[in-house]
């Protein structure tokens, strides 16, 4: 049975201080009740050795928004999949779509982070999405069978660690969400890939996760789509209050 999951992705905000008091007042909030579904908060790298023991590891999962695609060695100002695992943490983002944009990480560049971030024991939280020109095109569908490509060389045993996150580009802190009806069909269609490449069982396994401007107020009509197990939430997961509004979605 596949997981609902609501991760968080802080990006290049909060101080060491700050990162720290918004993991306590997570962990506040979520101490007298359990959520019905995983939490996930995926924090800078800084913050991770700091973070992974203050939190309730049985509530809340500690992940970073990337990983070096290198095992070790000269490669200055890189953090590799070794030093994020030593932390504590367990989850890492990779292939945000910023991260495919601003620092150029190809298909192929993105294969070898995954690899490397598996081999070391995180799970992945792959992230792929159209920009707004291609699904203008109607390219949507070849664009994110084509991002794909990075995971899909895995075994199933590995792909049981990756957890997909459907991210429009044009809905990434736009405000401009994509309508359920955009989030289930475009879901139900990379579950049929990952039937296609892996089966039926891992397909029904595999939590898709939608992304793109989700918050309190829309999060309970995209999470009740059939294929959308949760949301990877950007802006809103700065605030413990819209954070745990989304998680509660799920109730
Ligand atoms: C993200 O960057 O992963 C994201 C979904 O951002 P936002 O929720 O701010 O649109």
């Amino acid at each position: 049975m596949r997981k609902n999951i609501v991760a968080g992705n802080w990006k290049m905000n909060k101080t060491l201080q700050e990162g720290i008091e918004l993991a306590k007042e997570l962990n506040q909030i979520l101490s007298t009740e359990t959520p019905h579904c995983d939490v996930i908060i995926c924090t800078p790298f800084i913050h991770l050795a700091s973070v992974t023991p203050l939190v309730d590891a049985a509530k809340i999962g500690v992940g970073a928004e990337n990983c070096a695609d290198k095992e070790s060695g000269a490669y200055t100002g890189e953090v590799s999949a070794a030093m994020v695992k030593s932390t504590g943490a367990q989850y890492v983002i990779l292939g945000h779509s910023e991260r495919r944009a601003y620092y150029h990480e190809t298909i192929e560049t993105l294969a070898e982070k995954v690899k490397l971030a598996l081999a070391n024991g995180l799970k992945v939280i792959f992230c792929i999405g159209e920009v707004l020109e291609e699904r203008e095109a109607n390219r949507q569908n070849e664009v994110v069978a084509a991002q794909l490509a990075s995971v899909f060389s895995l075994t199933a045993q590995d792909f049981a660690n990756i957890i997909l996150a459907y991210e429009p580009v044009w809905a990434i802190g736009t405000g401009k969400t994509a309508t359920p009806e955009q989030a289930q069909e475009m879901h139900a269609y990379i579950r049929s890939l990952i039937a296609k490449n892996y089966g039926n069982e891992v397909a029904e396994d595999t939590s898709i996760l939608y992304g793109g401007s989700c918050k309190p107020s829309n999060a309970k009509e995209l999470f009740a789509n059939p294929d959308v197990d949760g949301g990877l939430i950007g802006g809103a997961a700065l605030k413990a209050a819209d954070f745990k509004g989304i998680i509660d979605a799920f109730n």
